[in-house]
């Protein structure tokens, strides 16, 4: 993940959208993506580069500043550049029903919730029940056990020493346009457009 978002002598940068912005219509519409990564995560961006310069952390991976710096606003953005970078990156444009995790990831989910059906509903359930702004993150601790997290505003499932698997933004910034207040509806046809081999990648970070 940190090679997503390069530290060199320009600072922080943006990751390229791997996809048009309508390319995962209808689930996000083209202005929300627009929005989103175009003018959400780019404030993130320029917050982290103006806030990390001159600091003991210029210089430092975003995965680093995330894992050591206080709270408080540098770690509130580079959580965003990190979540965001990950968000975007696990998504995939719209191409067949039945969307589902291949071999290891799908094991690790038996193990640990069941089946798939039990893990997507109680992502679900947790997008639902997170009051205000934050993420649900399918997260794995140390000992390789799948666990979903609920964090507030930018938090990040690296704080609690564990690998962020797949995040859903439940800011209202991630789904107002489409879905108003709707926010389950939202969340459940996310399922549609993740690409679970990148979710599935991410268990070797
Ligand atoms: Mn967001």
């Amino acid at each position: 993940m940190s090679t997503l978002v390069r530290n060199n002598v320009a600072g922080y940068q943006m990751p390229a959208l791997l996809y048009p912005t309508s390319a995962l219509e209808p689930v996000i519409g083209h202005t929300t993506i627009e929005l989103h990564y175009g003018k959400h995560m780019q404030a993130y961006v320029d917050n982290l580069n103006r806030l990390a310069h001159g600091s003991e952390y210029e210089g430092m991976s975003l995965r680093e500043i995330v894992q050591q710096a206080p709270e408080g606003p540098l770690l509130d953005n580079a959580g965003q550049v990190l979540n965001h970078a990950l968000y975007f990156e696990q998504f995939t444009p719209l191409t067949e029903a039945n969307n589902h995790p291949g071999g290891t990831l799908m094991s690790a989910i038996r193990f640990d919730f069941g089946n798939f059906e039990t893990m997507k509903q109680k992502i679900q359930d947790a997008c639902s029940a997170l009051f205000g702004s934050g993420w649900v993150w399918l997260s794995q601790d140390e000992r390789g056990k799948l666990e979903i997290i609920r964090c507030h505003n930018g938090d990040n499932p690296l704080r609690l020493n564990r690998k962020p698997l797949l995040g859903i933004d439940v800011w209202e910034h991630a789904y107002y346009l489409d879905y108003q207040n709707r926010r389950a509806e939202h969340v459940k046809r996310l399922w549609d457009i993740i690409d679970w081999e990148m979710v599935e990648s991410r268990l070797d970070l």
